[in-house]
């Protein structure tokens, strides 16, 4: 019979499990896409040396469960730096929705692409899209590169001063859209692709939308993915429009919506009762802190930690962070969260958000945050081989005396060596395997500036360009 296990030894192997071990001299056995086998080295050698088909030394690395992004807009990566220091209006009407609006289906599988390299070099191995136009577009991209994404469709049917193109949407045809990339998609590229339904924001959705998308995935068992509370103005408009007490949570709450297969991203603008609300209907929420920090402003994520809310980590999109590297995400929500302590005590906390935590909202709850937790999200027997070999000897890292927090406060991407998602590298030697890097740098290059030419969008000069 052929003999397919590969052991990976020698390693300071970071499970993330509910124990928290960290082995120090640590092995994994992997067959096809599982883990079969994790402990001490020694005893991992001495057990499957005679079985394996490969056996690979570490040689000190660390190895970590994938990193999990819970809210990126893939179709926004050829839109990175068209709308850098723009007022929140200007970004949205005059950058963002002309861009999106004249994407095709092509230009969404480069931007993907694109997307999917950054992604990668930052040690993530699964993703969740908060929606975009071309899922197809999507779902072809990330079945080449070899990561795990949870996709959604960008769905919109009411809102003043949309783009012409999408302002005609129904809500029987946004449901319907969506439940048959559900069938095209989910559970696709070996299990690695699963298709939620999207509400890109309270302010474009009317209540029957609301309602239809939480019937409809709970049908089919999926997530939604949905942009919640970003700005104070869109709590003001739910409160004047939609007679609810302080926002958008305290409506989603009044009609059912808040439920455990719910992704929030950002979550910025809520009370206390909200804080409860969540936590009570199981509710998910996604922090973006450059993002935040950028457009939307503190979210109480110390807060919600402690009302014993999921919250998992997002980079958002090219145009509102820039970056797409969970690992600079995960050095900034710690900062973020312990500066904001400043506006309840008066002064900072370095103790709020500690790397243990901050390490878990990448990993294991970021999978719980894509309802993934059963197969991902942490390095445990009969889990999905989704892992990162972090290379710690470089200047950025050494030297390390305290393993955990410098994985969150000195790690870059530049020590994220090799990554592997469902038991396949996706990247060995910080070389994508699966594409050619350069040759999607240059289509996206093309790509996005023939995008930016259709849709009339003129990024003005700075300085004295000559
Ligand atoms: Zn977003």
């Amino acid at each position: 019979m052929e003999n397919t296990l590969t052991i990976l030894h020698n390693a300071t192997i970071v499970t993330m499990d509910s124990g928290d071990r960290v082995f120090i001299n640590g092995g994994i056995v992997i067959q096809h896409h599982t883990i079969i086998a994790l402990g001490q080295s020694s005893s991992i050698l001495h057990q499957y040396s005679s079985l394996a088909h490969q056996i690979i030394d570490l040689n000190a690395h660390i190895l970590l469960p994938g990193l999990i992004n819970t809210h990126v807009h893939t179709s926004q990566q050829l839109a990175r730096g068209i709308a850098d220091d723009v007022d929140l209006m200007t970004w949205l009407h005059n950058r963002i929705w002309p861009y999106e609006s004249n994407m095709t289906e092509e230009d969404s599988y480069i931007s993907t692409l694109l997307c999917c390299i950054e992604l990668i070099h930052s040690g993530v191995t699964c993703f969740a899209e908060a929606g975009g136009q071309h899922v197809s577009g999507m779902a072809r991209a990330v079945e080449l590169m070899g990561l795990r994404a949870c996709l959604a469709q960008s769905s919109m049917d009411a809102g003043d001063g949309l783009p012409p193109s999408w302002a005609t949407q129904t809500t029987d045809e946004c449901i319907q859209a969506q439940k048959e990339l559900y069938a095209k998609h989910h559970n696709t590229a070996d299990g690695r692709i699963r298709v939620w339904f999207g509400i890109r924001q309270i302010m474009n959705s009317t209540d029957r939308l609301l309602l239809e998308t939480r019937d409809a995935a709970k049908e089919l068992k999926t997530g939604i993915h949905m942009h919640v509370a970003e700005i104070a103005f869109e709590n003001q408009v739910v409160v004047e429009k939609r007679k609810a007490n302080h926002g958008t949570v305290s409506y989603l709450e009044k009609i059912g919506l808040l439920q455990n297969n719910l992704l929030a991203a950002h979550t910025v603008w809520v009370n206390n009762e909200e804080i409860e609300f969540l936590s009570k209907g199981g509710v998910k929420v996604s922090h973006c802190p450059a993002s935040a920090m950028r457009m939307l402003g503190f979210a109480p994520v110390k807060e919600m930690l402690d009302a014993g809310i999921c919250v998992s980590l997002g980079t958002d999109g090219a145009p509102s962070n820039n970056r797409m590297s969970i690992v600079d995400e995960m050095y900034l929500a710690s900062l973020i969260n312990k500066g904001r302590e400043v506006f309840a005590k008066g002064t900072t906390d370095p103790t709020a958000l500690p790397a243990e935590t901050i390490l878990k909202m990448a990993t294991i709850n970021g999978a719980k945050s894509v309802l993934w937790d059963d197969e991902i999200g942490s390095l445990e027997v009969g889990k999905k081989a989704d892992m990162v070999v972090v290379n710690p000897s470089l200047w950025s890292m050494v030297p390390i005396h305290d393993c955990i927090s410098s994985l969150v406060y000195c790690m870059r991407s530049e020590n994220v060596e090799s990554v592997m998602c469902n038991g396949q590298w996706i990247m060995k030697d910080k070389k994508i395997l699966n594409m050619n890097e350069g040759e999607i740098i240059s289509m996206a290059k093309h790509a996005s500036s023939e995008l930016l030419k259709r849709a009339g969008i003129e990024i003005p000069n700075r300085m004295n360009m000559l």
